[in-house]
């Protein structure tokens, strides 16, 4: 990765910075019973950012790597973590950590923090509110620890496969209105 930082002080400081800090100033997990972290028959799971594997070094018993078809950067692997639907807290990957927003930037555009299409009909922020409804101090550590991931290259360009992404989802959505 191209910062001074390596991968593992690279996410262990966006992890202490997304640590303590949550969505809504009270439990929302109770708004939902916690629908994000709900394991059902699907897979369902959380990309990893690149490099933060080095995160689950050992691999705790709570996770798992899997590989998908998602790619960035001309057909670099994007790595796919599953849970059991509980984890340790400290150690949850960075998509949880920022979840019900999501970055988004186009090449050559600015970033922008948006809130998860992919969590529509799931979790009832990303379904019926706006990211200004969020805790203030939540989207304002979402965007400092994505500004961050935008002054790299592997994490920029990771965010750039993920808002096409996100792109085509939308457009899916539109098509079946
Ligand atoms: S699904 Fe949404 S409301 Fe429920 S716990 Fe997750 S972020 Fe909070
Ligand atoms: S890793 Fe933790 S926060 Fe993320 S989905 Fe699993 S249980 Fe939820």
């Amino acid at each position: 990765m191209k910062t001074k930082l390596t991968p593992k002080k690279f996410y262990t400081k966006l992890y202490k910075m997304l640590e303590n800090v949550t969505p809504l100033e009270i439990d929302c997990g109770q708004l939902c019973d916690g629908a994000c972290c709900t394991v059902t028959d699907e897979v369902t799971g959380m990309y990893l950012f690149p490099g933060e594997r080095v995160m689950y070094n050992p691999m705790p018993s709570w996770g798992e790597i899997q590989d998908i078809d998602f790619t960035y950067d001309g057909g670099k692997s994007v790595d796919f973590f599953t849970c059991e639907g509980k984890c340790d807290r400290s150690l949850r990957p960075l998509s949880c950590r920022i979840f019900p927003l999501v970055p988004y930037a186009k090449r050559g555009d600015k970033l922008s923090i948006i809130m998860d299409i992919r969590g529509r009909g799931m979790c009832p922020l990303a379904t019926a509110m706006k990211k200004e409804d969020l805790s203030p101090l939540f989207v304002e550590r979402v965007t400092k620890a994505m500004q961050l991931c935008m002054l790299n290259r592997e994490t920029r360009e990771f965010i750039y496969s993920l808002s096409e992404t996100i792109d085509e989802i939308e457009k899916m959505g539109e098509d079946f209105r």
